[in-house]
């Protein structure tokens, strides 16, 4: 099998066309900036709704627009001149978000309505839209111990209430969008992203950085315990945010993807107990468990069925989920130290 093209490598594609990412002050908007400027990219466009500052990362040489994309007005303005466009601006955080902030989670459908609109006439070639496992049925992730889902488990439809529906119907925007008006849509659909320049503290953050930066706190101040959200028996798959942006970049150049959502995350599955494992061996501390039954815990399980990506793209996110942790514990360990010294941390301050 040839391998799969990319923007790099795609003949119909110039380093000197224009990329637009939204949500690029986010953590996987603004990686997905900085991949494209290390593959070569000059003219990248950021579009973000918060104030420059609290960007998550910026990439020298990209123009950074803050606007409200929830506006169309404001999405006219941000794809001017697109050749593509990466739609990864969403209100989204981990569990205690989405199931507390509904509301906000379904207004993100705003987002890409608009957004998709004004690139259809923007004449834009190539749109992308950030889908989630959380689109999935929720009758089938009843039992930690899961069958991993495939692409055709989302119906009959039973999305997580909120944030799961919102993108379930975004993905038939960009479905339909492609069958009537002839786009090149693509949604792939992520499963748990972590890494470096992700959120890690103040409400938003998922298991990963949120366990990270309790273990970090409990070693700094010599209060050796630790409170997990459930019962620790909840199962996930985590992407390290390098596989994220490599499989966004081949998928939203694989024609055979067009209107077809497709999963992008691992399927090395892992229980919350031994993620708090995994990461005190990395800090190397041993913490006095405590479990709160009460606070939010999503399904008892996820994992991504890879058979169709595999199939499509030879390829599947393959980073080894304690290498991950290990980059991204030692990047909050140090985030953790710049806050305690006064120093400004955007993505621990949501
Ligand atoms: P993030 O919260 O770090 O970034 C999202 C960005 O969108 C934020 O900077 C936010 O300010 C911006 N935004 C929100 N509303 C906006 C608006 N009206 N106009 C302009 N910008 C706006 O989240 P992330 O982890 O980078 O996620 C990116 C995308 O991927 C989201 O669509 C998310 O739902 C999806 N996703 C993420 C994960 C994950 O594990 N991180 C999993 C599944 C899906």
């Amino acid at each position: 099998m040839a391998n799969p093209l990319t923007a790099a490598t795609h003949p119909d594609r110039s380093k000197n066309d224009l990329i637009l990412v939204a949500g690029a002050g986010g953590f996987i908007g603004g990686s997905l900036i900085k991949y494209f400027h290390n593959q070569g990219f000059t003219k990248i466009r950021g579009v973000d709704k918060k104030p420059l500052p609290m960007w998550y990362q910026t990439t020298p040489g990209v123009e950074n627009l803050c606007l409200d994309l929830s506006d169309p007005a404001n999405c006219t303005r941000a794809v001017e001149g697109a050749a593509e466009v990466y739609n990864l601006a969403a209100d989204m955080g981990g569990m205690g978000f989405i199931e507390k902030f509904r509301v906000e989670c379904l207004r993100s459908i705003l987002i890409n309505t608009h957004l998709i609109e004004a690139s259809y006439h923007a004449g834009v070639d190539r749109y992308l839209f950030a889908s989630s496992a959380c689109v999935y049925n929720t009758d089938l992730q009843k039992d930690p111990n899961v069958r991993a889902l495939k692409e055709s488990d989302a119906y009959p439809a039973m999305s997580e209430r909120g944030y799961g529906w919102e993108k379930l119907l975004s993905e038939m925007f960009c479905q339909e969008y492609a069958a009537e008006r002839g786009m090149k849509t693509f949604s792939p659909r992520f499963h748990n992203v972590y890494g470096p320049n992700g959120t890690w503290d103040g409400g938003r953050e998922k298991a990963p950085a949120a366990l990270s930066r309790k273990v970090i706190a409990a070693a700094d101040s010599g209060d050796l315990r630790i409170n997990i959200w459930g019962d620790g028996s909840q199962t996930r798959s985590f992407m390290y945010i390098d596989d994220c942006t490599k499989g966004i970049d081949m998928i939203a150049h694989c024609d055979q993807l067009v209107a077809t959502p497709i999963n992008l995350g691992t399927s090395e599955l892992i229980s919350v107990n031994d993620l708090v494992s995994m990461i005190e061996e990395i800090a190397g501390v041993k913490l006095e468990r405590s479990y709160d039954l009460s606070a939010p815990r999503g399904v008892a399980g996820r994992n991504s069925d890879n058979t169709f990506i595999k199939s499509v793209l030879n390829w599947e996110p393959n980073t080894p989920l304690r290498k991950g942790m290990e980059k991204t514990y030692a990047w909050i360990k140090e985030q953790y130290m710049d806050r305690k010294a006064g120093k400004p941390t955007p993505a621990g301050e949501y």
